[in-house]
Parts: C-alpha cells; structure tokens; sequence
C-alpha cells in the first residue's frame, strides 16, 4: 500500500494508504467522501483536451489546446482567472503571474464570503489554533452553521469530538457538543445541545448566550424558538469548559447577515475569554485548497467580487481546477457562461461547456505540491509510484501556457 494525501475535501488527510490492484482500489483512512474522490480521479486520469465551436466539440492534442487558448486569452481585453480553491498552492502562485501578464482579474470561490468572514474584527481576535490544539484542548465544541458529515467528514472523527487529547482525556465522553443550524443535521446526532434555528437568527442566539455567560440579565423566555431552559443549559456548560471552539460555516456567512453574526461571535470569543476561559472560532469550507487561495490572493490588488463577473465586467474567462459553472450562483454561472471560457481541471460541467478544455490528473494522484489545510497548516503531497502513467499535472498545464503567453507578448 502507498501513502496518499487525500484532497477530497480541506481536511487534506495525510494519514491514508491506498492500493490499486486489477481495477480495485483498496484503502485505509479514507472516508466515504475520499473513496469516492480517489475513484473518479483514477476513472479520469486520461489527459483530454478538445475544443468547441458553436457547440460542437473536437478533440484535439494538448499542445494545440494550449495554443488556442492562449490565443483567446491574448484577444481578452479583460480576462478574469477563475476557481483555485482545488489548486496546489504552486498552480495558484503561476496563476498570480498570469494574471499580472494578461492584465486580467483573479478570482476563487472564497469570494463569496470567506474572504469577507476572514477579514471581519473577529478574525484579529489571536485565533490562530490549529486543529491539533483542538484534538489536545477543545472541551466544547460547537458547529454552527456546518455540517462536517457533509462536506469534511473526518473532522469530529480525528479533531474534534470522538479522538483522545492531552487534557481530553476521554475522547468524546470528555467534550460536550453543540450544534447549531436551520434545520435537523446528521451531526446533531453526535450533539449534547441541538438548536434548530430559523435562517438569519444567529446573532440572536449568540447575544442570548452572551448575556447569560456574561451575567449581565438571565434568558426568561424563547429565543428563535429555543426554550430559555436549553440555552441556559448551553451556557452553563460553556462557562464550565476550559476551551470552547466554535466552527462556523455556510449558515453564518451565507445567511445574508454575515456581519451581524460575525460580530455576535467575536461578542461570545470576548465573554467566553471575560470569565477566563479560552474561546475561539474558526471557519469551516470543504474546497480543498480555499485556506491556500485566501492566503496566496489576500494581498494582490487584482482580486474580484463575484458581482463584477454578473455586472458584465468581462470579455474571457480561464476557468482553473473549479467546477465554477455548477459551483457558483444561478446569474454568475449564467453571466460566465456567455464568456469565452478556457477551463483546466478535472471533468466536469464546466469542461463540458468551455471553447477550449483540458482535462488533467487530479493531484491525489500526481502527487506533488502543497495545499494549506482548514487551519492554514501546509501539506504537502505524496507521490503515488503506482500511478505514474499518462500524468498531466495541472500545475504542467499552467506552467505551459503562461509561457506561451509570455512568448506571444514579449
Ligand atoms: S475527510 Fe476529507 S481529506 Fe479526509 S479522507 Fe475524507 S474527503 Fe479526504
């Protein structure tokens, strides 16, 4: 058996081994999620790349892929380079460069309201744990608005609610779990206190529970439908715990009210700290590399709102390593779909849509480069010897026609 660093999700589990014999995949550490990844990463990896006018596809060599792509990004006026979340942080640094060399504007999924949560008050309030701190430390813990069983499986299995920690001692008999969302999850089953919410009623939970943490008045009666029992419940046991951690996810950021609700969290990290006990919230996004793309774009000027992409702002896209036309909203998938649209990643809609595709090898497979894991811990990747054949990295691809670019304008 080998081992493999999954990419299924932004977990980046580095503790799986996997075996491919007679078209079998065997492996250990994977969860449901990752088997499922792997499997259609290893049912893909054959390089493709094909062109489409007025709908109708060919296929055609990698190298005349390239060329034409270039060709339709040198013709942009104004190109946006799309997607990244699921990109090595090594593609994403040549996708930087290609966007200064073609004046275009770059943009990734943490643009619809990661980047904005990550850059909220809340974000400067010394959070910076990793998940190995909360396996270690993490007594109470609350998934507000994220639904790890969902999207990033392993995380109650490994970090946060069943594994043994330095001072957890138990595992989850030691931690008390809370779950908070707008309606019935599979992670409420694991749950000691289970709020179901009406969407956009957050921050007045949170201003609840700081009251009552804070001591400043006593829950009497409902608050968004939550009996005051329950909530006094939740706040006793919070004032009890040495470290609360709370992992807020879509409900928060996408409820439409992301600022009032990160304020009510930094409002619950304050009184939390106020009575003497750690406390600390960290995001929650399943898109295996978006913590690497925050990070590698927050300081570059030429980032965009996925608004500019709807008002029209631009005249081609490149769409990389995102499933952007299934991933992102009905009227910017619409809006980036009348583009002249280059894509390179895996499979998917969007490669089935674009004027030039090329289809590469998942990186679980190449196994080379670095992603930054939820908590910005980077990870670098295995390589896997067994899969060597008929590579084609994304990383080769984006090397390639950024040279070709720079050719053409120099
Ligand atoms: S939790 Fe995520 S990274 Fe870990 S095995 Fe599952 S899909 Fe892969």
């Amino acid at each position: 058996m080998e081992d493999v660093v999954c990419n299924g999700c932004s977990l980046l589990c580095d503790d799986v081994v996997v075996e491919v014999t007679d078209g079998e995949v065997h492996s250990l550490g994977l969860c449901r999620l990752g088997h499922q990844h792997l499997l259609s990463s290893i049912e893909s990896n054959s390089p493709q790349a094909s062109t489409r006018e007025s709908g109708k596809a060919t296929e055609v060599s990698i190298d005349e892929a390239l060329e034409r792509a270039a060709e339709l990004l040198l013709s942009s006026e104004r190109p946006i380079l799309y997607g990244w979340s699921g990109s090595t942080n090594e593609t994403i640094t040549l996708g930087l460069e290609l966007a200064k060399t073609l004046g275009g504007i770059i943009a990734t999924p943490a643009n619809l309201g990661m980047t904005q949560a990550l850059s909220h008050t809340l974000h400067s309030m010394d959070l910076g744990i990793d998940l190995e701190y909360v396996r270690n430390n993490g007594e109470l813990i609350i998934y507000w608005g994220s639904d790890p069983t969902e999207s990033s499986h392993r995380h109650p299995s490994k970090f946060a609610v069943l594994p043994r920690g330095e001072n957890i001692p138990e595992g989850i008999e030691s931690r008390t779990i809370g779950v908070v969302d707008v309606r019935n999850t599979e992670t409420m089953k694991m749950a000691n206190h289970r709020l179901i919410i009406p969407p956009g009623m957050d921050s007045a939970i949170l201003e609840a529970l700081v009251s009552e943490i804070s001591g400043t008045s006593s829950i009497a009666s409902d608050v968004a439908g939550i009996g005051p029992q329950e909530l006094i419940g939740l706040a006793r046991n919070i004032r009890k715990a040495d470290c609360t951690v709370i992992f807020y996810g879509s409900g928060i950021i996408n409820s439409g009210n992301a600022d009032a609700n990160l304020s009510g969290l930094q409002a619950f990290i304050e009184a939390v700290r106020g009575i003497g006990k750690q406390a600390f919230a960290l995001p929650m996004a399943p898109e295996s590399n978006i913590m690497g793309a925050i990070k590698s774009l927050s300081t570059d000027a030429s980032t965009s709102s996925i608004t500019d992409i709807v008002a029209g702002d631009f005249d081609a896209a490149l769409v990389v390593g995102d499933d952007a036309l299934v991933e992102l909203p009905g009227s910017a998938a619409k809006a980036l779909a009348q583009l002249p649209l280059v894509y390179i990643g895996p499979p998917g809609i969007t490669s089935g849509k674009a004027r030039v595709s090329i289809c590469i090898t998942d990186d679980v497979i190449t196994g080379i480069g670095t992603m930054n894991r939820l908590d910005l811990v980077e990870i670098e990747f295995k390589q896997w010897n067994s899969q060597k054949e008929e590579r084609l990295a994304e990383h080769d691809v984006m090397a390639r026609l950024l040279e070709l670019i720079r050719k053409e304008k120099s």
